[in-house]
């Protein structure tokens, strides 16, 4: 079904209600990157998981977080413009699957959980509604009651590194053990990574066997 473009509002938008020069257009993550993190490496491990080594194993990224699909997921979180759910979650798909990285099979997908204060005011999660797409496409259950954010954190936006770790710290609550499961967690932006490096703490310590973060945009350092 040809819908039309979201960012030039041409006729061409295609099923993902995007145009063929835009999509060309967004900041595709195709640099050498640390398979750990996603931060631009020579495409092995970077300093920062060398020397202090995240709880996560693996990020997969499909963009940086610059022009113009900042604006976009910022539109889709904030005026819950929930069609670019099943967008992003085709994208980040396609995407992945063009890349010759060798991935472990996923037992479970898990959204980040979002408190349920912050669910009240914003109506939905996010990351649940990207997960839903990702999960049924792979056939990968998505387990959303099993981690519970028990911590209401203020936005993390504008806090240094520091101030985000001692803020997410205890934020989540496992509701099941995740022995040896092989585990994706799914979120729209990875910024310092803070909290999902929380998350992957949480998981393990519940028996996941492994973590990956599977988020649509990787925020890089200027
Ligand atoms: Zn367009
Ligand atoms: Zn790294």
């Amino acid at each position: 079904m040809q819908q039309t473009c979201i960012l030039c509002t041409s006729h061409h938008g295609g099923d993902l209600g995007l145009c063929a020069p835009c999509l060309a257009d967004l900041p595709w993550h195709s640099a050498a990157q640390c398979p750990q993190c996603a931060l631009i490496s020579n495409g092995g491990l970077c300093g920062g998981c060398l020397s202090a080594p995240p709880h996560f194993d693996a990020a997969k990224a499909t963009f940086t977080y610059n022009y113009p699909l900042d604006g976009l997921l910022q539109h889709y979180k904030y005026n819950a413009n929930l069609n670019l759910a099943r967008t992003f979650a085709s994208l980040w798909i396609d995407y992945q699957h063009g890349l010759s990285t060798t991935s472990r099979p996923i037992d479970l997908i898990i959204p980040m959980p979002m408190h349920e204060k912050r669910l009240t005011e914003r109506g939905f999660n996010q990351a649940l509604e990207i997960a839903k797409q990702i999960s049924s496409a792979f056939s990968i259950p998505l387990d959303y009651t099993a981690c519970q954010r028990i911590k209401y954190t203020p936005s993390q936006a504008g806090l240094k590194l520091k101030e985000r770790i001692d803020n997410i710290r205890g934020a989540f609550l496992c509701h099941r053990p995740l022995h040896n499961l092989n585990i994706a967690v799914i979120d729209d932006v990875m910024t310092t990574g803070a909290s999902l490096n929380e998350l992957a703490k949480t998981l393990k310590q519940a028996g996941a066997a492994r973590v990956e973060c599977w988020v649509m945009a990787r925020t890089l350092p200027k």
